[in-house]
C-alpha cells in the first residue's frame, strides 16, 4: 500500500481583514488537517473552553515551556503571552497530518527560524481598496484604526516577501482555498521524497533548550 504523505506545519498569515480565519476554516474541513492550540496567560473569557480554544497556563509554566524550548514561536500580546507548543505538532507530523497555524508575520519569521520544514504561506489583499473595504465591512474599526491597520498591513507585506515561501492573492474564497490545499500537497510531495530518501525531517522539532 501507498506511503501516506507526510504531516505539515502551515503557516497561514496576511494583513487584517483579508480573509485568514475563513480561508483557514474552510481548509480544516479538508480531510486530516488539524488546528493549531495555542497556549496563553490570559485569562479564560466566558464562553471558552480550555483545550478547544486555548491551552491556558499559568505564567511560570509558559516561561518554562519557553526554557525548555518546547514552544515553536511565542508572542507578547498586551501584557499576555501567546505561544504555539511542539508536543502537538510532533503528535500531528507523527499521524502524518497537517497543521494549521494562523499567526502574524513576527511568529512566521520565528517558524522560519525553527527548522520545521514548514510552508509559510501569506494572503494578499486583490488590492488595497479592497483591503480597505474589507476592513469597513467588518463595521468593527474606526477611520484612524483602519489606517493604521492598512500601514501595518504594509509592513507586514513587506516582511513576508522576504520570509515566506507564497504569496496569494485572496480575490476568490474557493479558488484561494484550493490553491493553499494544491500547495500544500506539492509540499508533502517534496517531504515524501526527502524522507524516501532517508532524510530526517522536522529537525526543529526536537527540545531545542534556550
Ligand atoms: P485573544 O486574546 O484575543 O484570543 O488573542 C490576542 C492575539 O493573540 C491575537 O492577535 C492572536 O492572533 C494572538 N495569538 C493567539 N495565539 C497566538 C500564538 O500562538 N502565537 C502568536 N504569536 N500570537 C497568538
Amino acid at each position: 500500500m501507498a506511503q501516506p504523505l507526510p504531516g505539515l506545519l502551515v503557516v497561514l498569515s496576511g494583513p487584517s481583514g483579508v480573509g485568514k480565519s475563513t480561508v483557514a476554516s474552510r481548509l480544516l474541513q479538508l480531510p486530516g488537517y488539524v488546528r493549531s492550540i495555542s497556549v496563553t496567560t490570559r485569562p479564560m473569557r466566558p464562553g471558552e473552553q480550555e483545550g478547544r480554544d486555548y491551552q491556558f497556563v499559568s505564567r511560570e509554566v509558559f516561561e518554562g515551556l519557553v526554557a525548555h524550548g518546547e514552544l515553536i514561536e511565542h508572542a507578547q500580546v498586551h501584557g499576555n503571552y501567546y505561544g504555539t507548543p511542539k508536543e502537538p505538532l510532533r503528535r500531528a507530523c507523527a499521524q502524518n497530518q497537517v497543521m494549521l497555524l494562523v499567526i502574524d508575520v513576527a511568529g512566521g519569521e520565528q517558524v522560519r527560524a525553527r527548522d520545521l520544514d514548514a510552508t509559510l504561506v501569506f494572503l494578499l489583499p486583490p488590492d488595497k481598496a479592497e483591503l480597505m473595504r474589507r476592513l469597513q465591512g467588518r463595521g468593527t474599526e474606526d477611520v484612524k484604526q483602519q489606517t493604521v491597520r492598512l500601514q501595518a498591513a504594509e509592513i507586514e507585506i513587506q516582511r513576508a516577501k522576504a520570509t515566506y515561501d507564497h504569496l496569494l492573492v485572496n480575490e476568490d474564497l474557493d479558488r484561494c482555498v484550493n490553491q493553499v490545499a494544491d500547495l500544500v500537497h506539492a509540499a508533502r510531495t517534496k517531504l515524501k521524497d526527502r524522507r524516501d530518501a532517508g532524510e530526517q525531517l522536522y529537525p526543529g522539532l526536537k527540545s531545542q533548550p534556550e
